[in-house]
């Protein structure tokens, strides 16, 4: 580092372990003896960072350990699904302390929902106090930097909400809201990825179908936040399926897990749920096999454009046809191989998403904890 490392760039170290001694920090920064010991001190008596004597004994005094505090505050997040939403309370790692799960119907709109998240937050804190931030994810495009619900046809009566004044006038933290299925791509990311790759495209198939995207490590979300808006691209050959969006054979309206209900059902077959498509699958029916892995192709025109224009490392199959992985990927695989450049192939990887539903609660954390502990904030909170 040219100039000197500030405290909160030596609390980027400790979080990502880069630096686990004092010795390290002056290593990696260059600053002297006493600058390190000041700013360590700084960060132990903010409460973020703990020393412990655990390091190996080598003989004489053991080396003091510094680690991330991850108890020392706490996050209440949640992850509102179209009937379900999960709500939860993580620490600043990122890790699920308490959980649970509401049936609530966004349509019920923000005046109903949105006190009911609140309300659900303070039980599940009961009494406690050091709330860092708060984060969302809603199932809707949102202008990130406004936290402003844009969609006007999915939570139609959260259009234009402005969310993060509404919960702040409660709790007094950053309150930060994105898009759901971003959400999940950084939790996917971070827990599953970080460590061998920075670029994955994540595609979420449930009732819908919507993108998030993972480039050079940081989620990509366009000038007002609406990249990733896969669904709504449109297939070639899907028959002239009118979408909900008002226009023909979006992938949505061909591919998604409401779309191959309708399908099977079309041709007679007694299906309610997705889950009675996945017993099928299972049980290896060879009609719904086909008609999931149509859908896979047709998912698989609208991947191959992306894999060509972002050249993603990984494609994360996610959401609740995931859990028809094979024929799906099979069709995904099928067109993507064909249809994407050589290069951008050459070692693309398409898997089912491994931190399965619990990745939004843990993406809403993160998203949170990037915010109200970069380097940048650490250091304005000291001033
Ligand atoms: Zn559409």
């Amino acid at each position: 580092m040219s100039r000197l490392a500030t405290t909160g760039e030596v609390l980027q170290l400790i979080r990502s372990g880069e630096a686990v001694t004092r010795a390290d920090i002056g290593r990696v920064t260059g600053l002297s003896r006493p600058a390190v010991a000041h700013r360590v001190a700084d960060l132990l008596q903010r409460g973020l960072i703990l020393e412990d004597a655990d390091g190996p004994s080598t003989g004489g005094r053991p080396p003091m350990r510094l680690r991330f505090a991850a108890s020392g505050g706490v996050v209440p997040v949640a992850s509102l699904g179209a009937r379900r939403t999960q709500i939860a309370l993580c620490d600043l790692a990122g890790e699920v302390l308490q959980r649970t799960d509401l049936d609530i119907d966004v349509e019920e709109g923000p005046d109903v929902v949105l006190p009911l998240l609140m309300d659900t937050w303070e039980k599940l804190l009961d009494g406690r106090d050091d709330v860092v931030g708060i984060g969302l994810g809603v199932p809707a495009t949102v202008e990130f930097a406004a936290g402003r619900v844009e969609s006007a046809r999915v939570m139609a009566s959260w259009t234009g909400v402005v969310i993060p004044p509404i919960i702040a006038e409660r709790f007094r933290v950053p309150v930060l809201v994105d898009n759901d299925v971003n959400v999940i791509a950084m939790g996917e990311h971070r827990v599953v990825y970080a460590a061998e790759l920075d670029d994955l495209l994540f595609v979420k198939v449930s009732t819908r179908i919507g993108a998030g995207v993972i480039s050079g490590g940081g989620i990509l979300r366009g000038a007002l936040g609406a990249a990733g808006e896969m669904g709504h691209i449109p297939v070639r050959d899907g028959g002239g399926v009118l979408c909900r969006c008002g226009n023909l054979d979006c992938v949505d309206s061909v591919a998604s897990g409401t779309a191959i209900l309708r399908d099977l059902r079309a041709k007679g077959r007694d299906v309610t749920s997705l889950a009675d498509v996945t017993a099928l699958v299972r049980a290896g029916d060879a009609e719904t096999m086909a008609v999931v892995r149509q859908a896979g192709r047709w998912l698989g025109e609208v991947i191959s454009g992306a894999v060509n224009l972002l050249n993603p490392a990984v494609v994360v199959l996610g959401g609740d046809v995931a859990e028809m992985f094979q024929p799906l990927v099979s069709g995904v695989r099928e067109v993507v191989y064909r249809r994407s450049t050589q290069l951008a192939t050459r070692s693309l990887r398409i898997e089912r998403s491994r931190l399965g539903p619990g990745a939004g609660i843990t993406g809403c954390a993160l998203m949170v904890l990037d915010h109200v502990l970069s380097a940048r904030a650490v250091d304005a909170a000291a001033r």
